[in-house]
């Protein structure tokens, strides 16, 4: 059942041998290199049947010229030790796809003991260097232990599920604005090429309940009292966790800039217009300023040296 909700029969389901995505494409999208890693490795498989299927999705409102204006615009800013060939590189391809992740919230309850410290004003008389008696005021620190409960609700966080797209990648085109989540239907794929999800929910849930207990230490040190604190210590259990699967649009570009290295890619978030991808390093430029910034400080030694000895 959960299978023909998924794929309707018209739709081609495809892997990727280089990089594991596997997607779901109508056969007139059907394509003969793989969108997240450009490989030409693509192989038809019959329907697998047993996926899980998605719960929400994101629609796209960011476009493909402008996905690509976009990517143009973001490889064109990038620093000065990015590589020239890839600072003129046009991206390819832009393909939009429905790439998923899960959705996790739970409810968090920490325990907590830290060190609060409480700043005060003392008075003290003391001589100066006459001799004279004067009157001085200097801040002191209280320090008293403090411990606690606290009842949290964490929600939206966000882990990638598609083989695709790294963890790390996806972070830097959020955040995603989740009030415009849709309840799925096959509907929404029509047009787009989507892919299943490629990473176990259980794997999912083990980096999002790291990602969750990071947030409630931040927001547990944002919630002590006092004028500073120290040595926070915590213990959280999340309980009632659900762990939905979700499609978010996605833009992915390849900018091959050398003809023998690997296409870059570069992602569009498909609904705010954030840009990211890994930027290749040229050692020559990085070189180059090392060499000129070394050269100044020798010429600034120099000039300074001859200054002093006149
Ligand atoms: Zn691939």
């Amino acid at each position: 059942m959960i299978d023909q909700a998924l794929s309707p029969p018209e739709m081609l389901e495809i892997s990727c041998e280089n990089c594991g995505a596997d997607l779901i494409v109508e056969p007139a999208l059907k394509t003969a290199e793989c969108p997240y890693c450009a490989s030409t490795s693509i192989v038809e498989r019959p329907a697998s049947g047993g996926h899980t299927e998605p719960v929400y999705a994101l629609g796209f409102v960011i476009g493909r010229d402008r996905a690509r204006e976009l990517c143009l615009a973001w490889i064109k800013s990038r620093g000065l030790f990015t590589p020239k060939s890839f600072k003129t590189a046009p991206p390819e391809r832009g393909r939009g796809l429905y790439s998923p992740a899960y959705l996790f919230c739970a409810v968090a309850h920490s325990e907590y003991t830290c060190q609060i410290g409480e700043n005060y004003t003392e008075t003290y008389t003391t001589t100066d260097s006459k001799g004279r008696v004067v009157v001085r005021t200097r801040t002191r620190t209280e320090h008293r232990s403090l411990a606690g409960r606290s009842a949290s609700y964490v929600r939206d966080v966000l882990v990638t599920a598609s083989a695709g797209i790294s963890n790390k990648l996806l972070e830097q085109v959020e955040p995603f604005d989740l009030r415009a989540l849709l309840r799925y239907t096959p509907a929404l794929l029509s047009g787009w090429i989507a892919e299943e999800a490629s990473v176990a929910r259980e794997e999912c849930r083990a980096l999002a309940r790291t990602e969750s207990l990071e947030k409630i230490g931040q927001r547990l040190s944002r919630m002590m009292p006092g004028d500073s604190h120290s040595d926070l210590r915590y213990s959280t259990r999340l309980e009632d966790e659900v762990t939905d699967l979700l499609l978010l649009p996605i833009w992915v570009f390849a900018v091959k800039h050398e003809t023998d290295a690997e296409p870059v890619q570069i992602l569009v978030n498909g609904q705010t217009g954030e840009v990211a991808g890994f930027v290749p390093r040229s050692w020559t430029r990085i070189l180059g300023v090392t060499l000129i910034v070394l050269l100044l400080a020798l010429a600034v030694f120099a000039v300074v040296g001859a200054a002093l000895s006149f």
